[in-house]
């Protein structure tokens, strides 16, 4: 069935929905993106992918192209004609279309587009059985921070996860962890203290993480925002992975060796559950 996308103003059908070959976004990977996952018909932590859009288009010096309310109302309007109760919705904005030319356009019409992934996220499998990543290096730019739509270097890594026989890959960094290719990696030690990565420049500044980690702090459990080796991560009790679209999902092996006992542990359950009770009681 076609879904109808939203295409700089204008809802039309996919087969419809058109963006210039100029764009920026397709020649030189010029825009951002945000992921909002949708739960009972309500948008997840969405002034928080809205905050995140904002901060990585002025990172970009990227106009905007609509208001906060805009966005909103487009959201809502995506869902409704879509019939969207639970996925996620996409959204991109692009520089726009001109000339070839490395340097930024003087007058750019940035692009907005946005459409809807109809998905079981709340029973999702995966949160059941956990899922195997594997070590890989991480290829990425030097500003992770920015949600640009230069997803090359992660969907290579996938990629690498995928002929190992794993379903994700976490990446490495002189030794450390950064993340995984599309979430955020956190383990749990044998105390159990959550370890993840601090924020920088470094790793994605997700969503799901800021909320999870609040969460974690408010039901007394210790928190340590620093980096961990790969070794700290196959010696933890437990590993997990946060983001919209996975919420907290449990990893149950490192590299072929299992974490912990090999099963989906405790902490992450908890989490999730505490995650999706309390982020559908603030959402709208
Ligand atoms: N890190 C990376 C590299 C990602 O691509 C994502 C999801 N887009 C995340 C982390 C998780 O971010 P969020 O919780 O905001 O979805």
């Amino acid at each position: 069935m076609s879904r109808i996308v939203y295409v700089n103003g204008s809802y039309v059908p996919e087969e419809e929905a058109k963006i210039s070959v100029f764009d920026r976004g397709f020649l030189f990977a010029d825009g951002v993106y945000e992921v909002t996952s949708v739960l009972e018909g309500k948008l997840i932590d969405f002034p928080g992918h809205l905050a995140r859009l904002r901060r990585s288009l002025a990172e970009l010096a990227l106009p905007s192209p609509a208001t906060d309310a805009e966005i909103e109302a487009m959201h809502r309007e995506l869902m409704a004609r879509n019939g969207l109760t639970e996925g996620m919705i996409y959204m991109q904005v692009s520089r726009g279309a001109a000339e070839r030319d490395f340097a930024y356009p003087d007058e750019p019409v940035p692009s907005l587009v946005a459409f809807t992934q109809a998905k079981a996220i709340a029973g999702s499998p995966a949160a059941r059985t956990g899922i195997k990543v594997v070590t890989v290096p991480d290829i990425r730019w030097a500003r992770r921070d920015i949600k640009t739509v230069q997803l090359l270097a992660p969907s290579m890594c996938k990629m690498m996860a995928k002929e190992a026989g794993a379903d994700d890959a976490w990446m490495v960094e002189d030794g450390f962890v950064t993340e995984g290719t599309s979430n955020n990696a956190h383990i749990v030690r044998r105390d159990g203290t959550i370890v993840t990565r601090d924020l920088s420049h470094a790793i994605l500044h997700g969503i799901t993480r800021a909320a999870v980690l609040a969460f974690a702090r408010e039901a007394q459990m210790r928190v340590e925002e620093r980096p961990f080796t790969v070794e700290e991560a196959r010696d933890a009790a437990e590993a997990f992975v946060t983001s919209a679209s996975s919420f907290v999902t449990p990893v149950v092996a490192i590299d072929g060796q299992p974490v912990g006992d090999g099963r989906p542990g405790p902490v992450a359950a908890r989490l999730r559950e505490i995650y999706v009770a309390e982020s559908l009681r603030r959402a709208s």
